[in-house]
């Protein structure tokens, strides 16, 4: 079909998640890919592009396996579906289950699934207080998460998103969620002092669970300062609450681990994860709980588990998980993330020795960030009405590179997170791109 009768039907047909409606009804679809192949998406004008967030943080992979397509094809002939319902139960997703099991921190050995990211917290948030609730301890129940945090938009999940504009549309959705400040800008101490405050403001004996991400994804690559992570499971212990490490983004392979959790050293009682599972190629999340949860729940969850997708355990798609993970592990894709997030990170350095906007950057693995600032000796930050870091994405779009823009509180960061197959040439190539895309947008800015 022709695209300006694609484009007509769009703004007619299609309401697009996290978009702007009018925005999309003024300009039409910002733009209609038609093929990706390795790092890269090409429109229907042939114009290629260095799709360096892997998409939606999650085409780890890269693009355009036919493994992956053969895997789901093989799989959807024999069994496309099958409920997971009432016990009942089928190979992909058994052998799915252990792998990630095997993959997972020592101690966590059981696996919930679900379709998505947003599920997979939701269902960790539900786990968390049914673990309680079994234990004669209904008024465990709250939650803390931390600002900035992003997890999802179903209910629970929207509510322990940290990010005020996620609950513009329709409220918080869910009572009993509060927020500590994260470590971001005011450091570890402060930070630890905010969750230990709300921790004690609320009660302790009424707090579930703590929910974070290893690094903070949507939030602007986040990364914690060292030991902060640590002695946020060392103040989960003290005051017997859980600890849910929401590994959507980081888990599988994006920061050169299997799990972001590794970098810190410390052990969750719960993993949520999605994206990287199945590098995207179909949906597929879950939680991984740790033994003594599950221990608990096999003592003590009598009954129905009233709790369940029709797709938890879609043959399709733990078929096309388990295949990604053997591509990931025969290619050496981990270690290839370690390697080339170096890579990366130094050319970042660069930018910040050349151009006088950069200021912090950042990469563990291949998530990284760069931020742009007024004056990166105090860091003080541009007027959020220049959209400096919009701009930036705009100029790297003109220039082939589709990246992502974070402005929350007044930021402009520049998020990185390309395919784990990137070389370095790519990498020097997505550089050279961001370094005149910089320069460009600086140039009118004085
Ligand atoms: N958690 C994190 C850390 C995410 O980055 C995302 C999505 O970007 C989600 C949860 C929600 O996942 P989904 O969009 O698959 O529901």
């Amino acid at each position: 079909m022709e695209q300006e009768k694609l484009i007509e039907l769009d703004k007619k047909h299609f309401i697009h998640p996290t978009s702007s409606i009018q925005q999309q009804q003024k300009d039409g679809a910002k733009m209609i890919v038609e093929k990706g192949d390795g790092i890269y998406l090409t429109d229907r004008n042939d114009n290629v592009y260095i799709d360096a967030m892997s998409s939606l943080w999650n085409v780890n992979v890269g693009h355009g396996r036919e493994e992956l397509a053969e895997a789901a094809a093989e799989q959807m002939k024999k069994l496309a579906f099958s409920s997971t319902f009432s016990t009942f139960s089928h190979e992909p997703a058994i052998l799915l289950a252990e792998k990630i099991s095997s993959l997972a921190p020592e101690g966590l050995n059981a696996v919930f699934f679900t379709s998505g990211g947003s599920e997979s917290n939701d269902t960790a948030i539900k786990l968390a207080r049914h673990y309680w609730r079994v234990q004669d301890k209904p008024e465990r129940r709250k939650i803390i998460g931390i600002n900035r945090a992003y997890h999802g938009v179903a209910a629970a999940s929207t509510s322990a998103t940290g990010i005020p504009e996620f609950w513009n549309m329709a409220g918080k959705m869910m009572t009993d969620i509060y927020h500590a400040d994260n470590p971001y800008g005011i450091g570890k101490d402060k930070a630890l002092s905010s969750l230990r405050s709300v921790i004690e403001t609320e009660g302790p004996e009424t707090v579930a669970a703590f929910i974070a991400e290893p690094i903070q994804g949507a939030g602007g690559v986040l990364v914690p300062p060292e030991n902060y992570l640590q002695e946020v499971r060392n103040l989960c212990d003290e005051y017997g609450i859980l600890y849910i490490a929401d590994e959507v983004i980081t888990g599988f392979g994006r920061t050169g681990k299997w799990f972001g959790v590794e970098n810190y050293g410390v052990t969750p009682d719960i993993i949520s994860f999605a994206k990287g599972v199945t590098s995207g190629y179909i949906q597929l999340g879950g939680v991984i709980v740790s033994d003594q949860i599950h221990d608990v729940l096999k003592e003590k969850s009598a009954g129905t588990l009233f709790h369940g997708y029709t797709y938890s355990g879609h043959p399709t798609a733990t078929a096309v998980g388990l295949k990604n993970i053997e591509i990931m592990e025969n290619e050496g894709l981990l270690e290839n993330a370690q390697k080339m997030g170096e890579v990366m990170l130094k050319g970042f350095k660069k930018l910040k020795e050349e151009l006088d906007i950069v200021g912090d950057v950042r990469a563990v693995g291949l998530l990284g960030a760069v931020e742009l600032v007024e004056d990166p000796a105090t860091n003080k930050r541009f007027a959020s009405d220049l959209q400096v870091a919009p701009k930036v994405i705009e100029a790297l779009h003109q220039r082939g590179v589709i990246c992502r823009a974070v402005t929350y509180e007044g930021t402009d960061i520049i998020c990185f997170c390309p395919p784990l197959i990137i070389n370095e040439q790519q990498i020097e190539t997505m550089i050279e791109r961001l370094h005149d895309a910089i320069k460009e947008v600086r140039k009118e800015l004085s």
